[in-house]
């Protein structure tokens, strides 16, 4: 298969299977097609469609995400993950408000400058919304790649990464770039699938050596895993009378940066001495089940206490503190497990558990 005849192929087979109805296909300008880029990246689009629809309810345009606050962007994003995502989005529009007069500037190298959107993403956005000749990398495009030339070892490595944005120079046409982008995303996503890919419908089968290997499935090979460090924490949930739980806002940088969170204790004595200098008095205690999430690069093991305070007035509702009611919750961003917190406390709390 040469190069044209792969692209004439792709681009053949995305007129009648590509997907053209997804809710980022309507109305494309870069604004669109960028938003829904960060989101997809490490999720799946029918996680994507609500939150896609969603947001651009909230900020039609790159002029209303720049003047929104980061707990707004920050509360949309809650719940999909990556937020450093959403605060790079944020920033982004910022600069492209203030400094390219709210128009996404031109060029693959401008775009990439601006944070949050590397080469692939920057590709995406020249290519679909704005028909410059790009190509674009991401983990679907790899996967394929790495298939079709069956590129041996972690695609991830400097040389294996450095052929295949060669391979996907090489193999971008110059004509319906758009299309050819949304073709080879759509190809990765539908039929060539991580564990079966759907090889006898693929219009690159004839090129594609792992298919002619017969073992597509050998490709990509995996990262080489070490051991995560697993870190372990105690959680504070504390209550006062009106069933409002103490939130306060992480620093911007960091694990769940500027997400609202509980206070969290390496032991017992640093979570009873802060109790102490805020003069908190406990009437209840109670041990919720632990919670286990993973990052990328670690473990985190989390111990949460529910505390009820005998306290009505308090003095720490201020600047990065805040009483939070569930039954009438202002617009913060929060993690997926303290989110799942605040739930189960407030039902304890509701049934007179504590
Ligand atoms: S032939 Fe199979 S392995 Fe090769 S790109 Fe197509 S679906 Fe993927």
């Amino acid at each position: 298969m040469t190069d044209s005849t792969f692209s004439t192929a792709v681009l053949k087979w995305f007129e009648q299977h590509g997907r053209k109805d997804l809710p980022w296909q309507q109305k494309i300008n870069p604004y669109r097609v960028w938003v829904s880029e960060i989101m997809l990246q490490q999720t799946q689009v029918s996680t994507v469609m609500d939150y896609f629809k969603r947001f651009m309810q909230a900020f039609p345009s790159v002029q209303d995400l720049a003047q929104a606050s980061e707990d707004e962007v920050l509360h949309l994003w809650t719940g999909l993950g990556y937020y450093t995502r959403a605060r790079n989005l944020h920033k982004a529009s910022k600069i492209i408000v203030e400094n390219y007069a709210g128009e996404f500037p031109r060029s693959v190298e401008e775009l990439s400058a601006l944070p949050g959107i590397g080469r692939s993403t920057a590709g995406a956005i020249a290519s679909i919304s704005m028909g410059i000749r790009a190509p674009i990398l991401d983990g679907n495009v790899k996967r394929v790649l790495t298939r079709y030339k069956a590129i041996k070892g972690y695609p991830g490595t400097t040389q294996n990464t450095q052929k295949l944005w060669l391979l996907a120079e090489q193999l971008t046409p110059n004509q319906q770039v758009n299309h050819y982008t949304q073709a080879m995303m759509d190809l990765g996503a539908t039929l060539c699938t991580r564990s079966k890919p759907s090889c006898l419908l693929c219009p690159i089968q004839q090129g594609c050596q792992a298919h002619l290997l017969g073992t597509p499935t050998a490709f990509p090979e995996p990262k080489p895993r070490k051991a995560l460090p697993q870190r372990e924490r105690l959680m504070l949930l504390v209550a006062d009378q009106a069933n409002q739980l103490l939130l306060y806002k992480r620093p911007s940088t960091g694990l769940w940066g500027g997400l609202w969170s509980f206070p969290e204790f390496e032991d017992r004595p640093q979570l009873d001495s802060f109790l102490q200098q805020h003069k908190l008095t406990i009437k209840n205690q109670t041990q919720l089940s632990p919670i286990s999430h993973t990052f990328s690069h670690f473990q985190l093991h989390l111990e949460p206490w529910l505390f009820r305070t005998s306290q009505q007035q308090h003095g720490i509702a201020e600047g990065d503190w805040v009483w939070y009611n569930l039954a009438d919750a202002p617009k913060l961003g929060l993690a997926a497990p303290v989110k799942k917190l605040l739930k189960t406390a407030t039902q304890r709390l509701n049934l007179g558990d504590i």
